[in-house]
């Protein structure tokens, strides 16, 4: 059986990559947005990660009638009432700066309370015009300031439980096998399998 072609409703490159390693290159053809040519931005205006996440799928849908999914991912920390949560990307602002992002929680947290968070993923796919949802957790604690040089986002500042690295101290490979993001594909992957195999 040839590949079925899936688009990943994503203009980021460091998840293109992350997911186009774990998912099966002979069951599924992945496409990102660069790859069909679509350049325009997607409001993210839902309330919660599953709106923001099906906005995204829904509206590639909508134009291509292509098979696709999106994730919208949130980075909750318990003590601050699970903020930033669905506004992390814009956490410090507009402007969606990961330094001003870190900074702001880092400052949230100054004041010595509990520094448990996790990663949640919430995956949209839309196969035959019919949406599914999936999702994937990573639990950890947030550092009590930046380290290490790879990955993105908040990466240099969330130790991920039973490590002693931030993710951007861990090699890609390492957080690729235990992110929220793996988890979250993993699981629409394992559907996938099922319906296709
Ligand atoms: P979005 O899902 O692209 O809207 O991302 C929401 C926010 O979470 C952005 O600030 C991202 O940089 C951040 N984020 C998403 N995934 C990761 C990750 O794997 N590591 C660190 N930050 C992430």
């Amino acid at each position: 059986m040839s590949p079925q072609t899936l688009i990943f409703a994503t203009s980021n490159a460091h998840k293109l990559e992350e997911v186009t390693t774990i998912l099966d290159n002979k069951l599924i053809e992945l496409k990102s947005l660069k790859d069909i040519g679509y350049d325009q931005e997607i409001e993210e205006t839902g309330a919660t990660l599953s709106a923001n996440a099906t906005i995204k799928s829904k509206t590639i849908f909508d134009t291509t009638g292509a098979n696709v999914f999106s994730e919208d991912t949130g980075l909750e920390v318990m003590s601050l009432g699970m903020a930033p949560g669905v506004i992390t990307a814009r956490y410090a602002g507009p402007q969606r700066n990961a330094d001003d992002n870190m900074a702001k929680l880092l400052e949230a947290l100054s004041d010595g309370r509990d520094r448990t968070a996790r990663f949640k993923t919430v995956l949209s796919l839309i196969w035959k015009g019919e949406e599914y949802l999936f999702e994937g957790i990573v639990n950890g604690t947030i550092a009590t300031e930046k380290r290490g040089g790879t990955g993105f986002g908040y990466d240099p500042i969330f130790i991920p439980y039973g490590y002693d690295k931030t993710f951007a101290e861990l090699t890609i490979a390492t957080k690729n096998s235990i992110s929220h993001r793996y988890r979250a594909v993993m699981q629409m992957k394992s559907w996938l399998h099922r319906t296709l195999v």
